[in-house]
């Protein structure tokens, strides 16, 4: 194929040259007395990026999975009670390994389409009058479906009990491109990796763990070995590892923060949501749903779209992928087949989205959906165009 493939799926995103030319280095000595010169600074900024004072943040090689399993493993003990809600395959995924590592685990079901439960977590909260429960597991942004849920609500909701419960949210999809605020949210144990709004390869968990969740680790009777929160803490304080880091990405991870905060952060923020108005309106264009039944819930990192009944998702995908070299995300779980994502994160602009938009156009064509052409990349130039109008006039 010539020209560019779009990568338009929630992760990995689209490289930046930047993080790209930074980690073409030599391969560099990780206990070299000048190492930590990089590292503190790094260690610092990231603090700042998750907007956290008082917790830290740790680099462990591996993916945002692995992110899931260092929350729980540190932290909790076999037969601790946790309570999550399941409602797209990510936050699903988090709660099995909940139960395999032999955790009494509360799961409200939900309807995938809708986030957390709020009411159901308060009864159930509220009931737990001996604060049995450990963990409250929240799934800020549920990629599956494009549903986000907020934090603060959760954290409003063990405020106002005095519940000392941890909270533990999975930010893979959220942190760097939605706000996120570790300290003001009392988020105890946040999941973040370096493929979505960082950036940058897959390659590392990115956790922020709070000074509470470090403190609860001395009771934790579960196994933890590599993901050890502790050792991080004590290597971390000289600038170093307790194993060999992924330097090369640690080199990229830099860029990439350079460049969020040259941005700044709410202008990040801001940006995602304008990219993703756009994409919602090419949805209402096409007169297609959005998988995430509320405006309350709409995802400013990914959108998945239900396609008619009558079809199957995957063929938009398939000829997406063939016909256009344009990658979307597939339906997962249960809603394979149902649902075709567009991911809208990161390293993105507006004609970036409308070059998806337009391979979408072109794959439903393909897949005999009934639509008229123009009409979703229509209304997102309509909105792009109006959205810089109004930012010109702010400015
Ligand atoms: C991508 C993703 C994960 C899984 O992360 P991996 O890096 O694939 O292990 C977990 N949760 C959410 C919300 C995600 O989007």
């Amino acid at each position: 194929m010539i020209g560019f493939k779009t990568l338009a799926i929630p992760g990995p995103t689209n490289m930046p040259f930047e993080v790209r030319r930074a980690m073409e280095v030599p391969l560099e000595d990780h206990r070299a007395p000048d190492f930590p010169e990089f590292t503190l600074p790094l260690f610092r900024d990231l603090k700042e990026i998750f907007r956290t004072q008082t917790g830290q943040v740790f680099l462990f090689p591996g993916s945002g999975t692995g992110g899931w399993e260092a929350a729980i493993s540190n932290t909790l003990s076999k037969g601790d009670k946790v309570l999550t809600a399941s409602f797209g395959q990510f936050s699903m995924l988090w709660v099995e390994m909940c139960r395999a590592f032999g955790l009494n685990v509360i799961n409200c079901d939900v309807p995938w389409g809708e986030g957390v439960p709020l009411e159901e977590y308060q009864a159930i909260l509220e009931k737990d009058k001996s604060h049995e429960i450990k963990a409250v597991l929240v799934c800020h942004n549920e990629t599956a479906t494009g549903v986000t849920s907020d934090p603060a609500d959760v954290r409003k909701i063990l405020n106002d009990l005095g519940h000392p419960a941890l909270l533990f949210v999975d930010g893979v999809s959220s942190v760097g491109s939605l706000d996120f605020q570790m300290d003001n949210w009392g988020v105890d144990v946040i999941v973040s990796g370096s493929q979505k709004g960082f950036m940058m390869p897959t390659g590392l968990a990115i956790v922020g763990v709070s000074q509470k969740a470090l403190d609860t680790c001395a009771n934790s009777d579960l196994p933890v070995g590599y993901f050890n929160f502790h050792d991080m803490v004590k290597m971390n304080e000289q600038g170093y590892f307790p194993y060999t880091p992924a330097v090369t990405l640690l080199r990229g991870l830099r860029a990439a923060i350079d460049m969020l905060n040259e941005e700044g952060l709410p202008n990040v923020v801001a940006r995602h949501h304008r990219l993703a108005n756009g994409v919602r309106a090419a949805v209402e264009g096409w007169g297609l749903k959005n998988c995430a039944v509320d405006k309350k819930w709409h995802s400013d990192t990914v959108t998945a779209i239900l396609v008619p009944e009558s079809h199957n998702a995957n063929d938009v995908i398939k000829a997406a992928y063939h016909n256009y070299g344009v990658s979307l995300g597939g339906g997962l779980g249960k809603v394979a087949g149902k649902v075709f994502r567009i991911g809208h994160l990161g390293w993105l602009n507006e004609t970036m989205i409308l070059q998806a938009l337009g391979g979408v156009e072109m794959a439903m064509i393909d897949a005999g959906i009934n639509f008229q052409a123009g009409s979703g990349v229509g209304a997102a130039v309509n909105y792009y165009t109006d959205a810089r109008k109004a930012l010109a006039m702010v400015a």
